[in-house]
C-alpha cells in the first residue's frame, strides 16, 4: 500500500535489516529496539491490523515466530510475542505487525 512505511521495507523501497523471509512473512529488527532482541514480524500482504487479519496469515506469522525464535536461540531462555491494535492501544505503523522481545528479562509493558 502506498504510503505504508512496512509496505515499502517488503518492496526493499527503504532498507531494513531483515532477519526472515518466506512467501508470506518478513522479519526485521526494529529501528528503536525496547529490548536487546526487537524484531518486528508482519504479513507481505498489507492489512491494518489484527482486526483485518485472516486465521491463514495469523497461522503463516506464529509459524514464522516459531522459526525466528529457533533460528536467533530465544526459544530456550523465552521471548514475549506483541501486537498493538489501534491508536489507544499505541499503534504508530498501520500494517499489522508483532513484536518479538527477547535478551532481558520481561516484567515490564515494553511496547
Ligand atoms: P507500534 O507502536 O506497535 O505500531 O510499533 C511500530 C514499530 O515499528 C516501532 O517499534 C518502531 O520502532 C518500528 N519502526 C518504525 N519504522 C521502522 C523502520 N523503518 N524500520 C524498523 N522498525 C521501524
Ligand atoms: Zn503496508
Amino acid at each position: 500500500m502506498e504510503d505504508c512505511i512496512f509496505c515499502k521495507i517488503i518492496n526493499k523501497e527503504i532498507p531494513s535489516n531483515i532477519v526472515y523471509e518466506d512467501e508470506n512473512v518478513l522479519s526485521f529488527k526494529d529501528i528503536n529496539p525496547q529490548a536487546p532482541i526487537h524484531l518486528i514480524v508482519i504479513p507481505k500482504r498489507h492489512m491494518t491490523s489484527v482486526l483485518e487479519a485472516d486465521s491463514k496469515t495469523v497461522g503463516d506469522i506464529f509459524e514464522a515466530i516459531n522459526k525466528i525464535a529457533k533460528q536467533e536461540k530465544i526459544d530456550k531462555d523465552g521471548f514475549r510475542v506483541i501486537t498493538n491494535c489501534g491508536k489507544g492501544a499505541g499503534q504508530t505503523v498501520n500494517h499489522l505487525h508483532f513484536h518479538i522481545l527477547a535478551g532481558a528479562k520481561l516484567d515490564e509493558k515494553m511496547c
